[in-house]
């Protein structure tokens, strides 16, 4: 079954302006109907998060209205526990049967894809979509490609710039009070601000 949702799941800690490219090139290339975004409940392999659950949701869906393509899902975010990409896959095809999935994940995911719980059983179970990032190679382990193809899946490549945008990177700017827009859609930036996230805790009293 030809792919025609893209999933795009991360800690959008926040979501910024590569994601939203990273679904475009995906929708056009791989001539998908919707990509959904999926923020992560408890991202099993982050520390901790800089916004709560909520203020990501709530950043992600402010920036999806760009594009009514693009749709924001909450089940990791219902789910306790952590959220683990194998049973999104699974809840989601069972819930659509019809619909063919393509998981959309940059080059940093790609090389890290081995690490992932289950990722055999990921692998055998979508075809995957990869988009480039500065400082990482778009090359696949070979054992990723052999379970993607005994799954009859494929590894397909996004065309797209490499973008030096980052979540760490916004929040660096915004610790530091610099300007976001560039790097967020701008009613993402205006959020940061007025719920002034990723700010330095400000020195306990009586410490410099
Ligand atoms: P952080 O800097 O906090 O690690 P991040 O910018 O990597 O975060 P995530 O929410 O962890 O953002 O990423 C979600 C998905 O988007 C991952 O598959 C990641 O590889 C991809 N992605 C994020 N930024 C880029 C980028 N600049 N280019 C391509 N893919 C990206």
């Amino acid at each position: 079954m030809p792919p025609s949702i893209g999933l795009l799941g991360g800690s959008f800690d926040p979501i910024h302006l590569a994601h939203l490219e990273l679904a475009r090139c995906a929708l056009q290339q791989l001539g998908l109907d919707e990509v959904w975004l999926i923020p992560a409940g408890s991202p099993w392999q982050r520390g901790a998060l800089g916004a709560d659950a909520r203020q990501r949701e709530d950043m992600v869906r402010l920036a999806a209205q760009a594009d009514a393509r693009l749709r924001v899902l909450d089940l990791e975010l219902l789910r306790s526990g952590p959220s683990y990409t194998m049973d999104t896959l699974r809840e989601l095809q069972a819930a659509h049967p019809e619909r063919g999935f393509v998981l959309l994940l940059g080059a940093d995911q790609l090389e890290n894809f081995l690490s992932w719980k289950d990722w055999e059983r990921i692998a055998a179970s979508a075809d995957l979509a990869a988009a480039p990032r500065p400082e990482h190679e778009l090359r696949p382990a070979p054992e990723l490609l052999a379970a993607l193809r005994a799954g009859g899946h494929r590894l397909l490549r996004l065309h797209m710039p490499p973008l030096a945008v980052s979540a760490t990177l916004v929040r660096d700017h915004a610790a530091r009070g610099l300007d976001l827009r560039g790097l967020v859609p701008p009613a993402v930036a205006d959020y940061i601000e007025r719920h002034h996230l990723y700010r330095p805790h400000p020195a306990p009293h009586g410490h410099p």
